[in-house]
Parts: structure tokens; C-alpha cells; sequence
């Protein structure tokens, strides 16, 4: 394998967007002149054939030359990293932002119940998913320190509006003047929601439906900024 393409393709796979640190655990490495050396468990949080295909959009963005995909592929065979889905007592925020868009699914079906159309529910259950997979994968690649999208842009979200020394705040000195598409995906999907919440008879469920719902998506704004700090 090229060395150069190669080392590129690690370093983007062992971005900690895509993996996750164990506290506890370590595994050895081999290495062909006989030394060991010890490196933290790490488990990895993105499939391998969605991290292959964000690998490819990266490069075809920045104009950089890819191993094959079959390569690709070899790396991850490897290098051995454990392949969890459940993450509780690893990164709790992240596993109960997930857990939060089950939850918003489930309420979805209850609103259904009561008499909402069955294709709206199937719709934005879909939209809801998307963007669960979107904050899951691409939109790590969005964010960028300067953007002129206000979801993109990480020393704006990042910024402490409440310090009065301006140690811990930048101005943005461009506007934030575009929107994202999939960004915006959670903004509709609380609009469309409150409106489904509004057009039902106020009963004691739906109080609480509503409460949940709430919750929910706090939970998964703050899987949101997580992600953004991650990067950052
Ligand atoms: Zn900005
Ligand atoms: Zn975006």
C-alpha cells in the first residue's frame, strides 16, 4: 500500500468522532521486529461501511487520492477495535441521544393513535431517522471553526454568551446567512411536531406525551453539542 495514502486513511478512521476511548482495557500490539506495545481498548461507534463511504466523499472533496475501497477495507480487518452499538457507561450522552429518538418514535405511534393520518407519522418518523443516521455520520464533516451556516459554525455554537471577560467567546466576523438542509431537519421536526401536538384534544396522555417529548429533545441537542466539542 502507499504509505501516504495509507497514513491518511488511518488518521481519518481514528478520528475521535468515530471511536471511542475505554476507560478500562488494553490490548497489544505486535510488531514485525517483535515489540509490543500496549494502546487503550477502543470501540469503534460508526459501522465500517459507513466510515468507508465518508472516507471517499471526503477525499473526492478535498481533491485526495484514496486507497481502493477493497483496501479500505483491509485496514479495519487490521486493525481490531471492538464494534459496540450499546454505549451506556461509556459515553452516557451519547447513549441516551439515542435513546431520545426511540423515544420520539414511540411517541409518534401513541399521537397516531389518536387519530393523526398514518402516513404523516411514517413521514416524519423517516425524517427522524435520517437525521438520527446524519448526526450519527456526516454532520461531524460539516462543521467547520468558521461557517457562514450557524449549525456549522463551531466557535459560534461553542462561544460562552454569558462571559463578560471575552476569554471564552469570538465574534463571528462573517454572517450566518446560508442554511443547511439536514441541519434544519430537527428545527422542522419540532415545528411539525408541536403542531401535531396542538391539534389534539387536550387529555392527561397527551400532557404527558408532550413532557416526554420535551425531554427528548433536550437529550438530543445535548448529544448535539457533544459532537460539536468532540470535534472542536
Ligand atoms: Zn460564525
Ligand atoms: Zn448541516
Amino acid at each position: 500500500m502507499d504509505k501516504s495514502k495509507l497514513a491518511h486513511a488511518v488518521i481519518f478512521f481514528t478520528d475521535p468522532s468515530f471511536i471511542q476511548l475505554v476507560a478500562c482495557g488494553t490490548r497489544e500490539l505486535n510488531l514485525d521486529n517483535g515489540e509490543k506495545l500496549v494502546i487503550p481498548d477502543i470501540v469503534k461507534t460508526t459501522m465500517h461501511s459507513t466510515l468507508v463511504e465518508l472516507y471517499l466523499s471526503h477525499c473526492d472533496e478535498t481533491d485526495s487520492q484514496p486507497l481502493s475501497r477493497s483496501s479500505l477495507f483491509r485496514i479495519f480487518n487490521a486493525c481490531s477495535a471492538s464494534k459496540r452499538s450499546c454505549l451506556k457507561g461509556l459515553d452516557n450522552i451519547s447513549a441516551e441521544g439515542s435513546a431520545a429518538f426511540d423515544t420520539c418514535i414511540y411517541i409518534i405511534s401513541e399521537i397516531e393513535k389518536m387519530g393523526l393520518l398514518s402516513a404523516w407519522s411514517k413521514a416524519i418518523s423517516s425524517k427522524l431517522k435520517s437525521y438520527k443516521m446524519y448526526l450519527k455520520t456526516d454532520f461531524k464533516l460539516h462543521l467547520e471553526i468558521e461557517s457562514r451556516c450557524a449549525d456549522h459554525c463551531l466557535q459560534w455554537a461553542l462561544s460562552d454568551t454569558t462571559d463578560k471577560s471575552g476569554n471564552f467567546k469570538v465574534h463571528c466576523l462573517h454572517k450566518h446567512d446560508i442554511s443547511c438542509d439536514r441541519c434544519s431537519l430537527l428545527e422542522n421536526f419540532k415545528l411539525e411536531m408541536q403542531n401535531a401536538f396542538r391539534q389534539q384534544p387536550p387529555i392527561e396522555q397527551l400532557k404527558d406525551l408532550q413532557y416526554d417529548f420535551e425531554t427528548a429533545i433536550e437529550k438530543i441537542d445535548e448529544w448535539k453539542k457533544h459532537i460539536l466539542r468532540t470535534v472542536n
